[in-house]
């Protein structure tokens, strides 16, 4: 089917109390992974691009692997920005035929997130686009945004509601103890806050920084509220690991089918994991 925009898909989970992956993709043969992953376990999904991917690839091109393989697919798949901070390239997005934007003004104080964070929705909700917005700020590195331990806020639940009252985001990013990367240390999660969010909110909550919490954790997290899990860096590991493995068991093979071949398998069975673990499987409609 066509791209879907995600608000409905990410509605559905918050009253379903399961959790949409949105998986960030790197080139075709992740961004067919995830797809084929979804539809192994007919669940709906979210394929993401970072600034780093979107400067690689451009985002027309981006836009159209992602129509080819979705259009292809029966599962409902959407195509979002992930920490989008240029407006321009949101606009380029919104142009190209992404489903859905993340705008991420959260470096900046509130009253100036919101105005930045207004005028995106505002072009994006014209042309039927998604926005996610960020409030407080995610900890780790996301390509070229860098937030340290000691410059993490955390999201109250009343910024959170004024926040999207006044920018009218789809869905919203809250800063709650998850951060970018691999963990170096274990994270303190203020679960409390998402589930005080989630209890008198209207709209979906996102949790940044799905890897490398054990699973117990996830389960929580979606049991507390978040309705959309992004997970990154688990798909650069997995990708990398395969590759690595499989050339350094056959040196010699030179047979570059096989080796993106066992790669890809490799990635379909670890978002297949996530999705059981989001709760998303049989989700797709
Ligand atoms: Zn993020």
């Amino acid at each position: 089917m066509p791209l879907v925009n995600p608000k409905n898909m990410l509605l559905a989970a918050r009253e379903g109390g399961y959790c949409v992956g949105a998986f960030n993709i790197v080139d075709l043969l992740s961004l067919e992974a995830v797809v084929a992953a979804a539809e192994a376990k007919r669940a709906p999904v979210m394929l993401q691009t970072s600034s780093g991917v979107i400067k690689k690839f451009g985002v027309r091109k981006l836009a159209a692997m992602a129509q080819w393989v979705a259009g292809n697919s029966p599962v409902p798949v959407a195509l979002h920005l992930d920490h989008g901070t240029d407006v321009k390239v949101l606009s380029e997005a919104i142009q190209a035929g992404y489903s859905s934007v993340m705008i991420d003004a959260s470096e900046h104080p509130f009253e100036k997130n919101v105005a930045i964070t207004q005028g995106v929705v505002e072009e994006a909700h014209a042309a039927g686009v998604a926005v996610e917005g960020e409030i407080g700020r995610v900890v780790g590195v996301e390509d070229d945004i860098v937030v340290h331990q000691d410059d993490a806020i955390y999201t109250t639940p009343e910024e959170a509601l004024e926040f999207q009252r006044r920018t009218g985001v789809d869905f919203l990013a809250a800063a709650i103890g998850t951060a970018h990367g691999f963990y170096k240390v274990e994270p303190k999660l203020n679960i409390d806050t998402l589930r005080k969010i989630r209890e008198q909110a209207a709209f979906p909550l996102v949790v940044h920084g799905g890897t490398g919490l054990p699973f117990e954790v996830v389960k929580t997290l979606v049991q507390a509220g978040a309705a959309k899990m992004n997970v990154s860096t688990q798909i650069k590991k997995t990708y990398i690991d395969g590759l690595y493995d499989y050339i350094s068991a056959k040196r010699t093979e030179y047979d570059i089918i096989k080796v993106l071949a066992s790669a890809k398998t490799g990635l379909i069975t670890m978002i297949g994991e996530y999705i059981e673990v989001l709760g998303g499987a049989g989700k797709a409609g």
